[in-house]
């Protein structure tokens, strides 16, 4: 029997480009003969027309299977839900906005067939046609979280990839509800293949993330994959014990030789806004863990559907 792949296709806001995308990813898997498909459509609470797109498709395809979520709940919930509700013994997750050729299809199926790799993944060789601001930040963004967490995470690497069941299922056993699903799929672990590509302009519509959108999943991502910044404080202690045991131990011998001049409340000043500066800082990076500690322990769902066929 033909083995069936699934494609998990996250969708916001995507009424321009979804019949193209329906028909460039159609072109593609044609020619893959030896192989079914569906696809998985999860609606994630757009307010333009993708649902009813979507429920178009649907009615002239049968390999359609959606989903609607009751609200956006961001395209990690949506990945999750994808994949929960797909059966393929393989599963693609794949843009809506042909930024992820899908004629790397061909390839990424027969790679992961022969059986040697569980994942076949893609990353962007260039950022191409991106604000140098961003991906300046992008690039920094990557540094720190590999210096910062044990997992490893590829810059440039696209959720754009195809993964055995096993896989999959190790995915959704991850249950939490801070997703950061470059973490998690490094977290997992199991034999990725690397495919290279130049980066793509979106065909229509714009990019859902902002500076600031990004600036937070990247926060997400550091606080979900290490707890470093938590040893911050105790480094930041250490040291300053150091320096003051050192002042100490100079203004004592300073005075016995010199005497005890009056003044220097400027450099008092100073220290006491120093120091208390750092208690905040430590204080906000502990904040941080607890209030993600806190939305973990609520146990609300990652995702809530309205409506499926
Ligand atoms: N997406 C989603 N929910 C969101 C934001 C985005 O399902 O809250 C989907 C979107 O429809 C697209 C994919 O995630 O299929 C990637 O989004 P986008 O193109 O905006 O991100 P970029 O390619 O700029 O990283
Ligand atoms: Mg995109």
């Amino acid at each position: 029997m033909k083995k069936l792949i699934s494609i998990v296709v996250p969708c916001y806001n995507e009424e321009n480009v979804l019949s193209l995308f329906f028909k460039e990813v159609n072109k593609v898997i044609k020619n893959i003969k030896d192989k079914n498909f569906e696809f998985v459509f999860v609606n994630d609470g757009s307010n333009d027309n993708t649902l009813n797109v979507i429920k178009k498709l649907s009615i002239k395809k049968k390999n359609i299977k959606y989903l609607s979520f009751s609200r956006n709940f961001g395209k990690e919930a949506a990945m999750y839900a994808g994949m929960k509700e797909s059966n393929g013994e393989y599963i693609v997750i794949m843009d809506a906005d042909l930024q992820d050729p899908p004629a790397l299809l061909t390839e990424m199926v027969k790679t992961i067939d022969d059986g040697e790799y569980d994942v076949v993944a893609t990353r962007r060789v260039s950022r191409k046609g991106e604000p140098l601001i961003r991906s300046f930040f992008a690039r920094m963004f990557y540094k720190i979280i590999n210096r910062l967490s044990d997992i490893d995470i590829v810059d440039g690497a696209r959720d754009y990839r195809i993964m055995t069941r096993k896989v999959v299922d190790s995915i959704l056993d991850c249950q939490e509800y801070n997703r950061f699903s470059k973490g998690l799929f490094s977290f997992v672990g199991f034999n990725t293949k690397w495919l290279e590509y130049e980066n793509i302009k979106r065909v229509s519509g714009e990019t859902k993330w902002s500076f600031f959108k990004l600036f937070r999943y990247a926060m997400e991502g550091i606080i979900s994959f290490s707890t470093l910044p938590l040893s911050f404080a105790s480094i930041f202690g250490i040291i300053i014990c150091f320096i003051s045991f050192i002042a100490i131990v100079f203004i004592v011998i300073r005075t016995l030789l010199f005497g005890d001049p009056v003044g220097g409340w400027p450099s008092m000043v100073c220290i006491l806004l120093f120091v208390s500066g750092i208690q905040l800082l430590c204080m906000g990076i502990i904040g941080q863990y607890l209030a993600k500690t806190y939305l973990e322990t609520k146990k609300r769902p990652i995702y809530i559907i309205k409506e499926k066929n």
